[in-house]
């Protein structure tokens, strides 16, 4: 791994700040409006140990679609990748990520398991096998954050506008593609979105997912003996899978520019954060509630593509 500047990460973050002013808060989910949208933080866990952050990296939001890269690999262990993919695909879906549309025919399975159709599919695998406890503790395992909370105000006001993610529930029940019932793989779904994050604990995450050690990510002074009794170890086939679903959708239709401008493996969400992967070298996180017309946060983009660029990071470059 080619030493991380401090200063050079710090001129990058000035550079980026500005194209926030470009973006918009989420406000299909009232309560994201409560954002500042001026906030801009990164934060990057190395193969060689260091972890370092800039701007807004402590900055609670909540993880939204991120958590559909953990409940992916969770539904990957609980079930198997032949499962899993039976319900739902591998392709990009080329329209919004609430989209109802997302399905790839109306006979068949939703797009991706990272757009919303998907994800709730996914998410009704879950909810039919273990509790919410048992989910929470699994992200709070990765983020190694045993503290993880779900933000009630979040959780509450999404559930109060969820009129489109109901109806992809109950077109997935339509397809006998739930598992689960509809309340309770949106309930599922919607806590999972609410949970309360900071760039730190998502950069931990991607730290996991690119395949860095776990005994070099530490995350708030915490112990190996105060992480929970999660068993962390990453099967190859699943990180696949993940990495190349995030790099070909995980930014929507944001999802082919990203891969051509910065080139690492990333998933976004409508609470301003971006997980992004450096491959065996380091994991990072942005955050930036502002955000473009993708629902991707426009200055973690900006950033990412900035530091990606300059570091020589595309991983096919
Ligand atoms: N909870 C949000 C939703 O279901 C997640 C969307 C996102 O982050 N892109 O719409």
């Amino acid at each position: 791994m080619q030493e991380i500047k401090p200063a050079a990460i710090q001129q990058l973050l000035e550079e980026a700040a500005p194209y926030c002013e470009q973006g918009e808060l989420a406000s299909y989910i009232p309560e994201l409006t409560k954002a500042d949208p001026q906030h801009l933080g990164i934060y990057l866990v190395t193969s060689d140990g260091k972890a370092i952050g800039f701007g807004d990296y402590q900055v609670p939001f909540t993880i939204q679609s991120i958590s559909k890269v953990a409940s992916l690999l969770l539904a990957l262990r609980l079930y198997s990748p032949e499962e899993v993919f039976s319900r739902v695909g591998m392709e990009p879906s080329g329209t919004p990520f609430s989209e109802l549309s997302g399905f790839r025919d109306l006979a068949d399975t939703p797009a991706n398991p990272f757009i919303n159709s998907g994800a709730l599919a996914v998410a009704s695998l879950l909810a039919n096998k273990i509790s919410f406890e048992e989910y929470r503790a699994f992200v709070a395992a990765l983020c190694h954050k045993p503290q993880l909370i779900i933000t009630e105000s979040v959780y509450r006001s999404e559930m109060a506008h969820s009129e489109r993610n109901h109806s992809l529930a109950w077109e997935l029940k339509r397809m006998r593609l739930l598992s689960a019932d509809v309340e309770e793989t949106l309930d599922f779904y919607t806590k999972a979105c609410s949970l309360s994050v900071t760039a730190q604990d998502l950069a931990c995450f991607a730290a996991y997912l690119a395949g860095i050690c776990q005994a070099q990510v530490d995350n708030s002074g915490s112990s190996p003996a105060d992480q929970s009794q999660v068993d962390l170890s990453l099967d190859p086939e699943h990180q696949k899978i993940c990495l190349s679903l995030m790099f070909t959708c995980g930014l929507y239709d944001g999802s082919g520019r990203f891969a051509v401008k910065a080139g690492l493996p990333a998933k976004s969400g409508v609470g301003g954060g971006i997980l992004a992967i450096l491959p065996g070298q380091a994991g990072i996180a942005t955050f930036g509630p502002a955000l473009d017309h993708n629902g991707n946060s426009i200055g973690g983009i900006k950033l990412l593509e900035l530091l990606s660029e300059q570091n020589d990071w595309h991983c096919l470059g």
